[in-house]
């Protein structure tokens, strides 16, 4: 199976700005951001969806997901005035990279209901 997208950033064989990374975890900037901070957070194991995951197989992975969040949006400075956490789980959702990605967007005020 090729490998998507987001591995060939984990591989180094496509740029990106990268802003955190673990073992099982990377995050960098989204190419098209949609708030002054916008950054994804991936896990590096290819996961296709939100939708494949369950608590018992991948908790620890998600975990390790929200520390990561925690972490930038305090690297960020966005920490205490607040961040959205958006996982985009099918196509009709607006998921178009089939690798899990979690977005972290903050640096400005947020919406509700988003569009
Ligand atoms: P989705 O719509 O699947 O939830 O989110 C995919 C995100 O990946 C989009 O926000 C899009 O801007 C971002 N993206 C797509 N291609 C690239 C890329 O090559 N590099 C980076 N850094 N972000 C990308």
């Amino acid at each position: 199976m090729s490998e998507t997208l987001f591995t060939k950033i984990v591989k180094r064989e496509i740029p990106a700005d990268i802003v955190y990374e673990t073992d099982n975890v990377l995050a960098f900037r989204d190419i098209s951001p949609q708030a002054p901070v916008h950054i994804l957070i991936i896990p590096k194991e290819e996961i296709e969806s939100v939708r494949n995951m369950t608590g018992a197989e991948h908790g620890k992975l998600l975990g390790e997901m929200i520390d990561a969040a925690n972490e930038i949006a305090k690297q960020e400075g966005i920490f205490e005035d607040g961040f959205r956490l958006v996982f985009n789980a099918g196509a009709k959702a607006g998921q178009a990279v089939f690798h899990l990605h979690m977005h972290l967007l903050g640096g400005r005020v947020m919406k509700w209901p988003p569009g």
